[in-house]
């Protein structure tokens, strides 16, 4: 990652922190995005205080405007584009019956058209510009097994992984790799406040993840490092799954 320019969204805080943090660590020039420009600011604080270099800019994954002007403020910074990360995602609850079209509108657009949105400007400049890039999509183990009460959440996701996989094969001949990264329960802000009211939450997670704990968001970011990185050179359409061990277990057969 030494000298590489990598954009970085959703990367405010939790899983997108992790990998801004650790790419910056490993060397790369991190431009941190998000629509939170205090906790953006304070992970860019925390980069540079490490040694690394970092930037923050504020952008909102649902404007196809706002993600093109970061992919442009990443080549006037730092002159290139060579790994961006789709990170940014929301979630939200409700039972099927009663999901209503904002709801629905609102998590596709961040979670899928976001993916979208970043990936094709970013290619768009890689291609430009001869860059063998390097995009890596978050996506989730919901886009394989079936958690209840998240059908919004979980159609965006089994989308992104087939987004993963077109954008692959139609950017394989302009050197550029795509994947995905899809984490089981990761132990960001928002599940840990969730252990908090819910005790027995922590009995569900373990009773479901052979490894008996959530993922730390570092280790996330590790899956993240390899798929931006040589290591993966023969890697592209495949979504990983750091999940613990969790999809292991959905296919285990009944005695
Ligand atoms: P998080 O809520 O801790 O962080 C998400 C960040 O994305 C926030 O900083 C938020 O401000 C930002 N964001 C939200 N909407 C945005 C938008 N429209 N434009 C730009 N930024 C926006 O979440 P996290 O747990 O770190 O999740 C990151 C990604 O990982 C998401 O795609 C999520 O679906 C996926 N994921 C998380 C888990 C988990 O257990 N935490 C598991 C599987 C997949």
């Amino acid at each position: 990652m030494q000298g590489k320019v990598a954009v970085v969204t959703g990367a405010a805080r939790g899983i997108g922190a992790a990998i801004a943090e650790r790419f910056a660590a490993e060397g790369a020039r991190v431009v941190a995005a998000d629509m939170d420009p205090m906790a953006g600011d304070a992970v860019v604080g925390r980069i540079k205080q490490a040694g690394g270099e970092g930037r923050f800019v504020a952008c909102d994954v649902t404007r196809r405007d706002q993600v093109a002007a970061l992919m442009d403020h990443a080549i006037a910074a730092y002159g290139s584009l060579d790994v961006v990360c789709a990170n940014a995602g929301i979630i939200h609850n409700t039972p099927f019956l009663e999901l209503d079209d904002e709801t629905f509108d609102r998590v596709v657009a961040v979670n899928l058209k976001g993916v979208f949105y970043t990936g094709q400007e970013a290619a768009r400049r890689m291609v430009e510009r001869g860059i063998a890039g390097k995009i890596v999509n978050t996506a989730s183990v919901n886009a394989v097994i079936v958690p209840q009460g998240l059908a919004a959440y979980n159609a965006s996701k089994g989308a992104v992984n087939q987004l993963t996989k077109t954008m692959a094969v139609e950017l394989a001949p302009h050197g550029i790799r795509v994947n995905a990264i899809g984490p089981g329960s990761v132990a960001t802000d928002l599940f840990r406040s969730a252990m908090l009211t819910d005790p027995e939450a922590m009995d569900r997670l373990r009773a479901r993840t052979p490894l008996g704990r959530p993922a730390d968001p570092a280790e996330i970011a590790g899956a993240a490092l390899f798929l931006a990185t040589d290591d993966s050179a023969y890697f592209t359409g495949q979504t990983i799954y750091p999940d613990g061990g969790r999809l292991a277990l959905s296919h285990v057969m009944p005695k």
